[in-house]
């Protein structure tokens, strides 16, 4: 398939871009959820992203729908898909049917994690015949099929982890079991992108780290999300969100000025991947790009 073609594109080909922007959904919920993110599927696919992610709900509570939605990527929106899939409550023959079914309905990308515990299980119990990590996942993947393959990494350390050099450990280990490119967990202070990707290079890692960023919409949502991802939020964005957060249009004015700024400083020190979450909507995707456009010459705003 030829790297202009925009379906079914291997990750790893889309690497040799100089810039790169994707975008992440996940499964509606709601028909309102399902009309909302076919929407901004339809406005997302025009600016022409390098790809979009799905994401895979907790114990597989949302495949059928992350299927729908990749397949739709797929099929009909003729886009780049990566459907991200996790080790919780999966055996090796089941990943293996899952495997075969993506790439049945044309997927060729997969982001591999080993998710999170199911609501209610406050640890990851590993399956029986299933993965403990999401580095034994990888390896299976590379053996069993031809996907190319994406994983998650922290910036500011994995959360199950209180000790950040052995965390760095495992990364490094999902990296060489076979992965092509890391997504990093969302972020706010870029030192620790920075630092992450510096480190990186120093171990000799080789394939892109691709920049998390999570455009704020919402003083309530960005507490939640900063209390589950662990990520720090600098002093002064904290500020404008004690002092806004109540107020949504400004809200959104400071996360749009505040990814815009971001973005800025990763872009001039040297960082050139971008993931952004989406939260299944398009227009404060779009705003913030719009800002940006002449760093993404491969973006389409007509
Ligand atoms: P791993 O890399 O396996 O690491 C998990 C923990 O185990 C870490 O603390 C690590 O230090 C430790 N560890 C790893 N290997 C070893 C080892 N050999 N021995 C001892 N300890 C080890 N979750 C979902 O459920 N669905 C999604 O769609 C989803 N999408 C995500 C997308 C991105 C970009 C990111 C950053 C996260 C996403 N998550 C998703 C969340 C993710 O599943 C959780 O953060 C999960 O807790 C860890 O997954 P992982 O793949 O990073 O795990």
């Amino acid at each position: 398939m030829p790297i202009g073609d925009p379906v079914n594109r291997y990750i790893y080909d889309l690497f040799k871009y100089d810039t790169h922007v994707s975008f992440e959904f996940f499964p509606p919920k709601t028909n309102q959820g399902r009309k909302q993110i076919y929407q901004s599927i339809a406005k997302l696919k025009d600016m022409n992203p390098d790809f979009f992610s799905v994401t895979y709900g907790a114990g597989g509570t949302t495949a059928e729908t992350s299927l729908e939605i990749a397949t739709a990527l797929t099929n009909l929106a003729q886009v780049t898909c990566v459907a991200h899939i996790t080790c919780v409550g999966m055996n090796r023959s089941e990943v293996k049917s899952l495997l075969e079914l993506l790439e049945f309905h044309g997927i060729t990308n997969v982001l591999a994690l080993r998710g999170d515990p199911p609501q209610g299980q406050t640890e990851f119990v590993k399956p029986d015949d299933g993965f403990a990590y999401a580095s034994e996942l990888v390896s299976f993947i590379r053996d069993n099929s031809n996907m190319g393959i994406l994983v998650a990494g922290y910036p500011e350390g994995h959360k199950d982890n209180p000790d950040k050099e052995d965390d760095f450990k495992h990364l490094l280990e999902k990296i060489n079991a076979g992965a092509n490119g890391i997504i990093t967990q969302l972020f706010f202070d870029n030192r620790y992108l920075l630092d992450f990707s510096n480190r990186l290079k120093g171990a000799g890692v080789d394939i892109p780290v691709i920049a998390g960023i999570f455009p704020i919409s919402n003083g309530k949502q960005i507490q939640r999300i900063t209390e589950l991802s662990g990520a720090t939020i600098p002093d002064d964005l904290l500020a404008a969100i004690e002092k806004y957060g109540d107020s949504p249009t400004e809200m959104e004015l400071i996360g749009t000025d505040y990814a815009v700024k971001q973005v800025t400083e990763l872009l001039e020190a040297g960082i050139t991947h971008f993931h952004f979450y989406t939260m299944n909507r398009h227009d404060q995707t779009r705003k913030i790009l719009y800002q940006l456009k002449h760093y993404f010459p491969r973006l389409n705003f007509v």
